[in-house]
């Protein structure tokens, strides 16, 4: 089941949650200071043995002090107009991060909306894709969430789960 939920994604009580990461995983602003502030230094200090992620990529790690059992990093594509492979890198977060939950017996995990802040992904189509991608993974989850941290993100993607129905891949 894929559902979208509104609010803080570090508060969530999921086997997984997902973050928008830099490529050094040491943390940043946005969604992923918010996690290493609510995780505890504990991530940084984990997260420096794992050497970096490169964009498109996963990397896991414990949640620490998180609600959540694990955190798992992924880089988003910066938004460069489009025409240099964003769409492709953004799915292969998604997938990327998808598979690696799988592999660690994930059964529920939540998403914010990578690479839609900072990284200036446009909202619309970067919403497109993280439903696509979700949607062939589905069956193989008790719960997929895409958390949006505000009731207009979430109406964007709410359009998208509607409208994306099947895994097209
Ligand atoms: P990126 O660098 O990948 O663009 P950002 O953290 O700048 O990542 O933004 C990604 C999305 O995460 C944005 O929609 C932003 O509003 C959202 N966000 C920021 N903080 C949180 C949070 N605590 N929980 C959920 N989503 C968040």
């Amino acid at each position: 089941m894929i559902e979208v939920c509104t609010g803080d994604i570090t508060r969530l009580d999921v086997d997984a949650i997902v973050n928008a990461a830099n490529p050094s995983l040491l943390g940043g602003g946005g969604v992923d200071g918010a996690i290493h502030q609510a995780a505890g230094p504990q991530l940084r200090e984990f997260n420096r043995g794992l050497g970096g992620c490169p964009t498109g990529e996963a990397r896991i790690s414990p949640g620490f002090r998180l609600p959540a059992r694990h955190v798992i990093s992924t880089v988003g594509p910066v938004w460069h107009g489009g025409e240099q492979g964003e769409p492709d890198l953004l799915k292969n977060a998604y997938r990327h991060s998808l598979e690696l939950a799988l592999d660690n017996r994930v059964r529920s995990i939540a998403f914010p909306a990578i690479s839609t802040g900072v990284y200036g992904y446009p909202l619309v189509p970067a919403a497109e894709i993280a439903i696509s991608v979700m949607r062939c993974f589905e069956s193989r989850f008790d719960l997929i969430l895409a958390c949006c941290f505000s009731q207009s993100v979430a109406d964007v993607y709410e359009d998208a789960l509607e409208r994306i129905a099947d895994c097209s891949e």
